[in-house]
This record gives structure tokens, C-alpha cells and sequence, in this order.
């Protein structure tokens, strides 16, 4: 019996863990985060940033991808005789995969979206043009909104997902909240005035 469950669990936190790993560990290597600032100090808004957004919207869409591993290796534990882990790989993975198709119908999908992307871009657009907050207007994502660094106005109340970069709480402690939260910001976003 307790063999059986710890054979679930493995196999449940095997399907679990890499269903995650793309968006927990390729964006996270040194080269690719020489442009921007360490994690958890601001980010200024710039194409590199917009990019990051569309990169870890890829990186979260291909763990479907990767759940093939856990449903293939379920597969093989059910035929051959380890029934508890294949189940707990394929709980996992077929209910991850069947969540993320879902999230496209409903609204809670992953924090990183197109859309994202877009309102990033015409805050940066608005803030090079007439309509800018101040002169030397200077966009940057904080925790809980985009805000002009020179003139503190809010310029978009979103609160900042991860975003890739490697975290300041350490490796241990930031894959735990990466598990935990799947990338999506703690903080509330701020109101539009203040
Ligand atoms: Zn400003």
C-alpha cells in the first residue's frame, strides 16, 4: 500500500516537474540575461523585455510538449507492471495537458500572452511620443505595475510575472515558488492612479 502510493507520488512529481522545466530552466542561463537587470530590481521596458514575454509564452506552451515524456513513460510503467507511478504520471500530464487546452477557452491562462506583449509595446510606444508622462520618460517594470522611473507615474497596473531571469531567492527556493505559482506574479498590481 505505501509502496504504491509513493510509486503515485514519484511518478506524479516526475510528470509535474517536467511539464515545467521549460519555462523554470531555459530562459534562466547567464548569456541570455546579460541585457537586463538581476532579478528582483526592475526591468527596464525595452524590445529585449517584450521579446522575454513572447519567450516564456513559447517556453510555457512547449512543456505540452514535454508532457509527451511522462504520458510516454506512463505508458511503458502501466504495460509493464508499475501501475502506481504510470497512474500518477499519467494523472499529472493528462490533467496539465487537458488544463492548458482549457485555459485557451476560459481567461486563466499563462501570465505571458500576445496581448501582454502588446500593451508592454504601446506603453513603450506612448512613452517615446508627444503624449510621453514627462521628458525624460523611462519605463520599468516593477513588482507590482509598470511605472516611469523619472516621474514615478503608473503607465500599465500589471503586476510583473517571472520573467526568466535567474532568481534572487536562490535556486532551491525559486524553483519551489516557480512550482508553486507557474511563473504567474504574487503581488496585486497597483491602480492606474495612485
Ligand atoms: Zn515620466
Amino acid at each position: 500500500m505505501w509502496n504504491e502510493l509513493f510509486d503515485f507520488f514519484v511518478g506524479a512529481s516526475f510528470a509535474y516537474v517536467v511539464i515545467r522545466l521549460p519555462f523554470m530552466m531555459f530562459p534562466r542561463m547567464r548569456s541570455w540575461n546579460d541585457q537586463f537587470s538581476a532579478h528582483p530590481s526592475p526591468i527596464a521596458l525595452d524590445p529585449h523585455l517584450i521579446q522575454r514575454v513572447l519567450h516564456m509564452r513559447m517556453f510555457f506552451w512547449s512543456g505540452l510538449f514535454f508532457a509527451s515524456l511522462p504520458l510516454f513513460l506512463g505508458w511503458a510503467s502501466l504495460k509493464y507492471g508499475g501501475a502506481a507511478m504510470g497512474f500518477g504520471l499519467w494523472v499529472v500530464s493528462g490533467w496539465t495537458v487537458i488544463s492548458r487546452i482549457m485555459c485557451v477557452i476560459g481567461d486563466d491562462g499563462p501570465p505571458w500572452t500576445k496581448q501582454l506583449a502588446m500593451r508592454l509595446q504601446k506603453v513603450r510606444n506612448d512613452s517615446q511620443s508627444e503624449d510621453s508622462c514627462c521628458e525624460h520618460s523611462l519605463p520599468v517594470w516593477e513588482v507590482t505595475a509598470v511605472r516611469c522611473s523619472t516621474c514615478r507615474k503608473v503607465l500599465l497596473a500589471e503586476s510583473r510575472p517571472d520573467l526568466g531571469r535567474p532568481r534572487s531567492d536562490g535556486w532551491i527556493k525559486g524553483i519551489i515558488r516557480l512550482l508553486i505559482t507557474d511563473g504567474r506574479p504574487i503581488a496585486a498590481p497597483l491602480g492606474e492612479e495612485e
